[in-house]
């Protein structure tokens, strides 16, 4: 089903990207998951497709060549635009999608909290290659040992010196941690002043005291970077402090989560079409038994449940992404994507798992890598449970304790 018959810009980009990834994604997928390295060639030429790393930043003309309406009142498309993007590029490799838009993360609170000094400065710390000849990436820095869901417990300060700021503190499971060229980093500043004091600031690669840490070794989206960043004194002078004359602090970031989580719900989306696609195949064309697949009611069964999860799980990313762009509060769809996306990709490759057999089981297999890039949706950008919390607030305007 095309969810945008009506629209020849969301169709367009929706098959340009579909080619890409099976073109260029597929073909690569599994070495890049094996080897857990970054497909630093396939960023290089993406960028010919308008996905730079500061795509979040430059809006849709890069990735469409149509202006966005400088209205702010008009409606946009950059939040479907980026479902359906994102869908597409998680359907030919999840870690490799994570890895062409992993700077996007750190991109949101830039675009959303930044002024246009600290916006030119970080597209001028994003632009050209590094010293390995890669693509700049860029990477967000907020989670802790010790501090993932509960933000508000983090222990990285930040101290006023003069025109400075002094950032002590150590990140954890941040994506593109090793390699970014451009860090924001989410610090206390007033600990008196709890979650309203947290602020992101804006570091440059090479500051004295900032040390890329451990990369992880992950069960999946192995092709998406993900390490340990530590800040030992770092000295970030204070016009690289964003949201400055804003009262938010960290209530901005959590703004900037639902325009982000119909992104991720959408990639859960891709894992689970890719999945099913793969054992609708099968079922077409192989026997059971000595009869075909196709003809036994437990298996036509399971598909029909797995359409109708995959493509209520789409329209919820695409719902919260259409409020996200006709800028209506969006928290609960928001959150609601990401569940149950997330939900639906784990139970797919699941069952798909089960019902292929043996084969799956193999390292390798196509099926079982989506199986284990399934997993991570339900951990980061809030876990299942935050998702349900958020959901249940909005319904009730009580905090489940
Ligand atoms: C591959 C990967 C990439 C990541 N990339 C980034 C990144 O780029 N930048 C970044 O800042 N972070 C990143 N993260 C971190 C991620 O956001 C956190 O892992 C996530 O927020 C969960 O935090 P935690 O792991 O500390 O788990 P915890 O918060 O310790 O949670 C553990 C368990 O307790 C549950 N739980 C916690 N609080 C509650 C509650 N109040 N009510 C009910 N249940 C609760 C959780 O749902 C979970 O089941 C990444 C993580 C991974 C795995």
């Amino acid at each position: 089903m095309d969810l945008f018959h009506d629209s020849p810009l969301f169709t367009g980009v929706r098959q340009m990207l579909g080619a890409f990834a099976k073109q260029s994604i597929r073909p690569i997928a599994m070495k890049h998951d094996r080897d857990e390295a970054m497909p630093w060639d396939l960023m290089k030429s993406a960028m010919a497709f308008g996905m730079t790393q500061t795509s979040v930043l430059d809006g849709r003309k890069k990735l469409t060549g149509v202006e966005e309406d400088p209205d702010p009142k008009k409606p946009k498309s950059q939040a479907r635009l980026a479902v359906a993007a994102s869908e597409e590029l998680a359907w030919g490799c999840a870690g490799i999608s994570l890895a062409l838009g992993g700077s996007g993360l750190a991109c949101s609170p830039v675009h959303a909290m930044g002024t246009d000094d600290q916006k030119q400065e970080f597209r001028k710390l994003l632009s050209g290659v590094d010293d390995k000849g890669h693509v700049k990436v860029a990477a967000m820095a907020l989670s802790e040992p010790g501090t993932g869901s509960d933000i508000s417990g983090l222990k990285t300060t930040a101290v006023a010196d003069g025109d400075h700021w002094v950032i002590r503190g150590s990140k954890q499971w941040i994506t593109n941690g090793q390699s970014a060229s451009v860090f924001v980093v989410w610090a206390q500043t007033e600990p008196s002043a709890g979650r309203a004091g947290v602020r992101g600031f804006i570091v440059a690669r090479g500051t004295p005291g900032l040390v890329p840490g451990k990369k992880e070794t992950k069960l999946g989206i192995r092709a998406s970077e993900t390490a340990q960043v530590h800040f030992e004194d770092v000295r970030v002078h204070k016009d690289m402090m964003l949201g400055v004359g804003r009262s938010g602090g960290l209530a901005d970031t959590k703004k900037m989560l639902d325009s982000t989580r119909p992104v991720v719900g959408s990639q859960s989306v891709g894992i689970a079409r890719a999945a099913f696609e793969f054992l609708l195949d099968r079922v077409k064309s192989t026997s059971l038994h000595g009869t075909p697949m196709a003809s036994h009611q437990h298996i036509m069964f399971e598909l029909a449940d797995m359409q109708m999860e995959i493509t209520a799980a789409r329209m919820l990313a695409h719902r919260a992404a259409w409020m996200a762009d006709h800028h209506l509060e969006n928290v609960m769809e928001a959150s609601m994507a990401k569940a149950h996306g997330a939900r639906t990709a784990q139970y797919v490759t699941t069952r798909a798992m089960v019902l292929l057999g043996e084969e799956a089981l193999e390292p390798g297999h196509p099926v079982e890598k989506w199986y284990r890039d399934a997993k991570i949706y339900d951990i980061f950008e809030g876990t299942g449970q935050i998702q349900r919390r958020i959901i249940a607030k909005q319904l009730t305007g009580h905090n489940p304790t």
